[in-house]
């Protein structure tokens, strides 16, 4: 079969994004936020021409089924000749079974729903997308592109934990998150960096959550994300990893109940718990508080333990990559990241650290022995390639 037109949806709890591909060319892109109460949809083609900027209806906003017949609207308004042929969802959690994207039968959706307990905030979710896109566009082809399934070349030795084995047997595992970010990383690496693409990587996904990949030869050899994307480095709001240790300590001496831990964990961590100012790196940047500065370093620290990590266990370091909001945008956080790896020979080019990654910017000298790069991902692209790839295999 072949397929021209690939909508591309991400459903979260109260929102949906979508990207409208032709070929390999995102021709359209928006979302609707705010699903369950005032909800709002916002859409505009690849040129910046606003097709939809609107309030849903109560009923329009009621789930995603209903919602999902509004981005059909939508796509009708962009190109009423539109047809879809195939629709890709980001869905988040695969469990150890799905290594590749699949193409959602009734009898895969039931598995998919077997998984909602592993990830009970994203998966739920994502199934609702792929239910609303089965009515809305009948008889077209759904393909679940899953977060986890690039990490599934990971070794025992990555990927277990040690408890004991019974639990690993039946799913407490290192699955790690970001897979489609890595994967198009990988794959991106081919077309502007090739003397490195088949070598030794470490790619840093640093967004609002945040994890890092070390790939070799294309393929996962491990991640910092785990069981959870609380696990590896702090981020926005979350703690990354912790002692268990201070989990117990939390219910013990402070009287948290374990849904308290993990909110405090999750949402009032990471840099927002550090530097009591914000979340976001541009207003950390910004400031002049010696505590933003000191979370800021922290930040960087962090990253830099979990490299080491992740270089020794490959044995070796040919790249690295930066990618993610903070990762493409933000010189003062590479350059942090690059200085602390001078000992491996890595030297950066300050000019061109200054630069941000709107496809791919080399910002390590000629002479470094680790090439350093910031490279802008595309998640909904690699959904797309991959469900064109399943649809027409
Ligand atoms: P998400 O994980 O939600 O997809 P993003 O990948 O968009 O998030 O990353 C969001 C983060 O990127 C925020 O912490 C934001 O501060 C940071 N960011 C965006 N632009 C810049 C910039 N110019 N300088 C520093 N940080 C930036």
């Amino acid at each position: 079969m072949t397929i021209e037109t690939i909508l591309v949806l991400n459903a979260g709890s109260s929102s949906i994004k979508f990207q409208l591909f032709k070929g390999e060319e995102s021709v359209l892109s928006g979302q609707i936020d705010g699903l369950g109460a005032s909800a709002w949809i916002k859409g505009k083609s690849a040129e910046g021409a606003v097709i939809m900027d609107r309030a849903l209806s109560d009923e329009e906003a009621k789930n995603h089924n209903t919602a999902l017949q509004v981005i059909l609207a939508l796509l009708k308004e962009f190109d009423s000749e539109l047809e879809v042929d195939a629709i890709g969802h980001r869905v988040v959690h695969g469990s150890a079974k799905y290594s590749a994207p699949v193409l959602v039968t009734d009898e895969v959706f039931a598995e998919l729903e077997t998984f909602n307990d592993l990830a009970p905030l994203h998966n739920p979710h994502n199934l609702a997308g792929i239910q609303g896109a089965k009515e809305a566009f009948p008889g077209k082809p759904n393909v679940a592109c899953f977060d986890t399934a690039f990490h599934r070349t990971q070794e025992f030795k990555n990927e277990a934990y040690a408890i004991p084995l019974k639990y690993y047997e039946e799913g407490v595992r290192r699955y790690g998150m970001h897979g489609q970010s890595f994967h198009y990383i990988a794959e991106e690496l081919h077309n502007v960096a090739p003397e490195v693409a088949n070598g030794k990587v470490v790619v840093a996904h640093l967004g609002n959550g945040a994890s890092m990949c070390a790939i070799e030869n294309g393929k996962c050899v491990t991640t910092t994300m785990g069981f959870t994307p609380l696990d590896g480095l702090a981020m926005g709001t979350r703690s990354g990893t912790i002692d268990a240790g201070v989990v117990f300590y939390m219910m013990d001496h402070y009287g948290m109940s374990a849904k308290e831990v993990a909110n405090l964990l999750n949402k009032e961590s990471g840099m927002k718990g550090l530097s009591g100012i914000s979340q976001d790196m541009r207003d950390l940047e910004n400031s002049d508080s010696p505590v933003a500065a000191r979370a800021l370093e922290y930040y960087e620290n962090r990253i830099l333990r979990e490299m080491g990590g992740l270089i020794a266990v490959m044995g070796g370091l040919d790249a690295v990559v930066f990618t993610g909001g903070i990762g493409e945008n933000s010189s003062q956080t590479r350059a942090g990241v690059c200085k602390g790896l001078e000992f491996l020979g890595a030297e950066l080019d300050e000019e061109a650290n200054k630069g941000r990654a709107k496809d791919a910017l080399v910002i390590s000298k000629p002479s470094s022995k680790v090439k350093l790069m910031a490279i802008a991902t595309d998640e909904e692209g690699m959904i797309a390639r991959q469900t064109r790839a399943i649809c027409e295999a």
